[in-house]
C-alpha cells in the first residue's frame, strides 16, 4: 500500500519502563507500516531528563505550543528510591506537571468501552469523561493544627499594604484544625475555556458542578466565571453543534451521573475530580483502558494513557519473563493524536487511519484476544485467549491490515 502522508509533525514524547517498550512495539507494528510518520521526537525517559537537566521536558512542552498536538508515553516521576535507582543529581519534577503548567491545560480522562466488559453501573453505555481542574484548592492550602484555644481570622492585605478584609473564622475554645485555600480567576478561566473547547471538539454535552449554595464566594466564583465565558464566547457554537452546557450542584450531579447512560463531559473542581475520576474509572473497568488528554485553553492537545509506566511488569520483562501489559490506552493516545493532526491539517486519510486503528483494537478484543488484566473483567461466558503484549499487538495489526 501507499503509506498515509502527514503534513505537520506530531510532538512525540517517549517515556520509561514497560510503556517505553510498548511504545516501540506500537510504532513498529501499527504505525510505521501504514503511515509516513512525521514526528518531532523528545526523549522524556528518565536518563535523558537527567542528562539534559530536565531541559528536554520543557522543550517538548514548547514544541507542543508550537505544533498544537503531542503524544506522550508514561514517564517516571522520581521519588527518593528512583533517585538512587537512576543515580539522579536531582529529584526532577513530574513531567506531566511541568507540561501542564506550561500549557496551562486541563486533563480529560475517558474510558475505552468494549461489549464484553460491563460497567459496574448497568445503565452506563457511553464513556463519561472527567475534566479535573488541577490547580489550587486543598492541594495548595495552608493548614494549621490548632493546639489550644485562640482566635482564627481570615485577613486580606492589598498590594499597597492596606488591610481590606478581616473576619473571624472561629473562636477556638479547644484544639482543632484550620485550613486556608485559594484559587485564581485566571486559572478558573483557563479551566473553563479548556472544557468548552473540548466539549465542542468531541461534540459532547458539558456538565459542571460545585457546591455554590454553601460556598457563596469560593464555589460561586467558579460557577459565575463558567457562565460568563459560556454566554459570551461559546453559546452560539454550542447551539450550532447541538450540545449543551449544564450547571448543577455537585450532589445533584453525582445522582444524575449514576442514573445517566454516559456520553458527556463532567467538569469538576480539583478535589471532586480527584475522587470522582477514580470512582468513574474503576466503575468502567480498568486503568489500563483509560485514556487521557491535556487540553490547553487555546486549543493545544497532548494525548496519553492515564496509567503509569507499569514498573512491576517491567522488572519481570527485564528478567526475561513474559509480560501481558495492556497497550490499549497507549495505542489510543496515538490514534487520538493522529486523528487530531489529521483534522487540523485536513488529511482525511489520516483521520480514517485513526478510526481504523481503534476499530482494529476493538475487533481484536471482541474476538476474545486480550491481555491478562482484561480476562478477569469480561462477563461470564465470554471466550477469551490471554496473550502477551506483542501477540496482542500483532493480532491488532492483522485486523488493521484487512482494512488496507
Ligand atoms: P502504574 O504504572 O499505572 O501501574 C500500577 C498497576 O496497575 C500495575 O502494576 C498493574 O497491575 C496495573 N496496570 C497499570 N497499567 C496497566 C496496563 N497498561 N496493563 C496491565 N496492567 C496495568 O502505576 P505505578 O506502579 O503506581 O507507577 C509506576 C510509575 O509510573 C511511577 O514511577 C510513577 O511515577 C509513574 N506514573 C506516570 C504517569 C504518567 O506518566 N502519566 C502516571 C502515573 C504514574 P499488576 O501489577 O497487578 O498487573
Ligand atoms: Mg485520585
Amino acid at each position: 500500500m501507499n503509506k498515509i502522508m502527514m503534513k505537520t509533525p506530531l510532538v512525540e514524547m517517549d517515556g520509561d519502563e514497560m510503556t517505553r517498550i510498548l511504545w516501540q512495539m506500537i510504532k513498529d507494528e501499527l504505525l510505521l507500516p501504514f503511515v509516513d510518520l512525521k514526528t518531532e521526537y523528545y526523549d522524556l525517559g528518565l536518563p535523558e531528563r537527567e542528562k539534559t537537566k530536565d531541559k528536554v521536558t520543557f522543550d517538548s512542552a514548547y514544541a507542543t505550543q508550537k505544533y498544537g498536538v503531542a503524544v506522550k508515553c508514561a514517564t517516571i516521576t522520581p521519588n527518593k528510591q528512583r533517585v538512587e535507582e537512576y543515580n539522579l543529581t536531582e529529584m526532577w519534577k513530574s513531567p506531566n506537571g511541568t507540561i501542564r503548567a506550561i500549557l496551562d491545560g486541563t486533563v480529560f480522562r475517558a474510558p475505552i468501552l468494549i461489549d464484553s466488559i460491563r460497567p459496574a453501573v448497568r445503565n452506563w453505555q457511553k464513556p463519561i469523561t472527567i475534566a479535573r481542574h488541577a490547580y489550587g484548592d486543598i492541594y495548595k492550602a495552608t493548614e494549621y493544627r490548632v493546639p489550644t484555644e485562640g482566635k482564627a481570622e481570615l485577613v486580606f492585605t492589598d498590594k499597597d499594604g492596606k488591610e481590606t478584609f478581616r473576619e473571624t473564622v472561629y473562636d477556638f475554645e479547644c484544639a482543632g484544625v484550620l485550613q486556608g485555600s485559594y484559587n485564581k480567576d485566571s486559572s478558573i478561566r483557563s479551566f473553563a475555556h479548556s472544557c468548552f473547547q473540548y466539549a465542542l471538539n468531541t461534540k459532547q454535552d458539558l456538565w459542571f458542578s460545585t457546591k455554590d449554595t454553601i460556598s457563596k464566594q469560593y464555589d460561586q466564583t467558579f460557577k459565575l466565571i463558567f457562565q460568563e465565558i459560556y454566554d459570551n464566547e461559546y453559546k452560539d457554537a454550542f447551539e450550532k453543534a447541538g450540545i449543551e452546557y449544564f450547571y448543577t450542584l455537585i450532589d445533584d450531579a453525582v445522582a444524575r451521573v449514576i442514573r445517566s447512560e454516559g456520553g458527556f463531559i463532567w467538569a469538576c473542581k480539583n478535589y471532586d475530580g480527584d475522587v470522582m475520576s477514580d470512582m468513574v474509572s474503576t466503575a468502567f473497568g480498568s486503568l489500563a483502558m483509560m485514556t487521557s488528554v491535556l487540553v490547553s485553553p487555546d486549543g493545544k492537545f497532548e494525548y496519553e494513557a492515564a496509567h503509569g509506566t507499569v514498573t512491576r511488569h517491567y522488572y519481570r520483562y527485564l528478567k526475561g519473563e513474559e509480560t501481558s501489559t495492556n497497550p490499549m490506552a497507549t495505542i489510543y493516545a496515538w490514534s487520538g493524536a493522529l486523528r487530531k493532526r489529521g483534522e487540523l491539517d485536513g488529511l482525511e486519510d489520516l483521520v480514517k487511519f485513526a478510526d481504523n486503528l481503534e476499530d482494529a483494537c476493538i475487533e481484536t478484543l471482541n474476538q476474545g484476544i486480550m491481555t491478562k488484566d482484561l480476562v478477569g473483567l469480561v462477563v461470564a461466558g465470554t471466550k477469551t485467549t490471554s496473550v502477551n503484549s506483542r501477540d496482542f499487538i500483532i493480532a491488532i495489526r492483522k485486523n488493521l491490515e484487512k482494512k488496507y
